[in-house]
């Protein structure tokens, strides 16, 4: 398991790091938002120990840009900053869990473990928008807790739509990724636009909520929100 620890007190990131390592992680440290970027988009990490208070890109500003960017690698603030106010902005600009300098190291150690199984569960088996579920180990699809029956090609578009959750997908996107078309002198926009009807049929049809949208002369977004 790599972690990344974003923290520019030498002192604080070197304990940080020598008590993870202890603990069989492998570990790498940023001293600044920017070094902390050029790793982040360098290398695979399982989770980022994120302080809020740096020098230049401050932490909540990197957060940002990480989950507009879809990263969702889990986020775990460290900081010295106490007030409520500081844990709902970090908390509603991505964060995952919040931690308030001085800290008890196994406390540490507890929280990281949690955030580690969450990110591998939600990785790999489960995938969410809203009421929607989709669970990759059983090959279900539930909204509002009722089952949905889609054709193998339908919940490939479906994944691929929760894995792109909230982003555009254009039909380039669903024709390279989803039909493994490569030959761009075939389009397939109309086999896509049947595909993409009868699943929003399917899961969208008797709901309240829209779920899929059209995004006009770009593509769609899967997203609780209407572009
Ligand atoms: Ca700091």
């Amino acid at each position: 398991m790599n972690i990344l620890i974003i923290e520019d007190e030498q002192k604080v990131a070197q304990a940080l790091k020598e008590g993870l390592e202890n603990e069989n992680y492998a570990v790498d440290v940023a001293f600044t938002g920017e070094d902390g970027f050029f790793l982040l988009n360098s290398k695979h990490y399982d989770l980022l120990l994120l302080d809020l208070m740096l020098p230049g890109r401050g932490g909540i500003e990197i957060l940002k840009t990480l989950r507009k960017n879809e990263q969702d690698i889990p986020v775990l603030i460290l900081t010295a900053k106490d007030s409520v106010e500081d844990r709902v902005l970090g908390l509603d600009s991505g964060a995952d869990d919040y931690l308030v300098k001085p800290f008890a190291f196994p406390e540490l150690l507890a929280r990281i473990r949690v955030l580690l199984k969450r990110g591998r569960e939600k990785q790999t088996f489960y995938l969410q928008c809203a009421d929607l579920e989709m669970d990759l180990v059983k090959r279900k699809v539930k909204r509002g807790g009722q089952e949905i029956v889609l054709t193998l090609r339908e919940f490939d578009l479906l994944e691929y739509f929760l894995r792109h959750r909230d982003r555009i997908v254009s039909r380039e996107m669903l024709a390279a990724d989803v039909w493994k078309e490569t030959n761009r002198a075939t389009p397939i926009d109309n086999l896509i636009d049947v595909h993409i009807a009868r699943l929003r049929k399917k899961i969208d049809g008797p709901f309240q909520i829209k779920l899929l949208h059209t995004v006009r002369g770009v593509g769609f977004t899967l997203s609780e929100d209407a572009p």
